[in-house]
């Protein structure tokens, strides 16, 4: 902060710096296919899908081996 030294206390800027410390929780949304949990703008794990295609095409790749 662009401002003298001694204007800001000791408890001013040490409430101002422990304001960063509580860790964020991830963004979970619901997949639309399976409704799993998962982050948002990534690949649903359960089911590889995103934005309503197969990307992962897990179920191509157990038909594969078996
Ligand atoms: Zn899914």
């Amino acid at each position: 902060m662009a401002v003298p030294k001694k204007k800001t206390s000791k408890q001013r800027k040490h409430l101002r710096r422990s304001a960063h410390w509580k860790l964020e929780t991830p963004l979970l949304v619901a997949c639309p296919k399976c409704g799993e949990l998962k982050l948002s703008h990534r690949v649903c794990r359960a089911c590889g899908t995103y934005n309503g295609r197969d990307v992962l095409h897990l179920e191509d790749k157990k038909k594969k081996k078996a």
